[in-house]
């Protein structure tokens, strides 16, 4: 039997780590509670630009995990926060929902107004963007994608909320912002340049500012071995794989970075930590 590993704070992913649809996942409420009282910190990290912090935070506190916004990270929040920070001035073309615009323009960034009228081959001039931001987006048509194939061809800057090709929802998963980014990608023959959401070290930078612990001590909880491992591990990070979300022990034991545990719940990182 292992010593269980000295841990001061605990990065929980959401869809199918802590919950599923509007369903907290068996144990999770219980071994947060427990985690809390042994005095670790905790973070909840989402790639998800759908919601404002704020109503992730009051999810997990109606589902039974007391959660302040401060504890809650989106990509959309970290793209904000980073653009903020580096790059206020550009003028931003959103492929996107109203709440990643509400949240961009929340951090003080320009974001464009969609032309008006019904032509799908009508764009803005390419010449007035600066970057065109790639997110989920439910409403994305032909003059989206016209619009960023020419800012992009023009120069304009080529950022991302987050590389997930799915995005998990009641019913099922849906199209996700990495297949819009391919569809750019292999339209303009560009990379994109920035994603915030993981498993980029935008998210680790904004994730330690809060929990102001060394990353050696610090657990990444997630079901996504390419997104939440993967970050957990580049940043130095103890990681965890939980069999609750995406990924199977299958998928677990054979992934090119494999986590350092692998749970069927987070119930078990109660014997694992301490
Ligand atoms: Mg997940």
């Amino acid at each position: 039997m292992h010593q269980p590993t000295p841990i001061d704070a605990i990065i929980f992913d959401l869809d199918g780590t802590v919950y599923l649809g509007d369903a907290a996942l068996p144990g999770a409420v219980e071994a947060i509670a427990e985690l809390r009282r042994r005095g670790k910190r905790t973070l909840f990290v989402s790639n998800k630009p759908l919601e404002p912090r704020g109503v992730y935070a009051a999810k997990l506190t109606r589902l039974g995990i007391p959660t302040r916004e401060e504890e809650v990270i989106t990509s959309a929040y970290v793209l904000g926060r980073h653009l903020a920070g580096s790059a206020p001035h550009l003028r931003l073309y959103v492929i996107g929902e109203e709440n990643l615009r509400a949240e961009l323009r929340g951090h003080g960034l320009t974001v464009l107004d969609e032309l008006d009228g019904q032509n799908p081959q009508d764009v803005m001039d390419p010449t007035g963007i600066d970057a065109v931001v790639v997110a989920l987006d439910r409403t994305l048509d032909y003059r989206k994608l016209n619009t960023a194939y020419q800012a992009l061809r023009a120069g304009a800057h080529f950022f991302a909320t987050n590389p997930d090709s799915t995005c998990p929802m009641p019913g099922g998963d849906i199209p996700d912002a990495g297949a819009t980014i391919a569809y750019l990608e292999h339209l303009t023959g560009r990379e994109v340049e920035l994603l915030a959401g993981k498993p980029s070290p935008l998210t680790v930078q904004v994730a330690m500012a809060e929990l102001q612990v060394e990353p050696s001590r610090c657990l990444m909880v997630g079901d996504r071995l390419e997104t939440d491992i993967r970050m957990g591990r580049e940043a130095g990070m103890v990681t965890a794989v939980v069999l609750t979300g995406v990924s199977s022990r299958k998928d677990a034991l054979h992934a090119a970075q494999p986590a350092d545990w692998i749970v069927e719940g987070l119930g078990e990182l109660l014997a694992l930590t301490q």
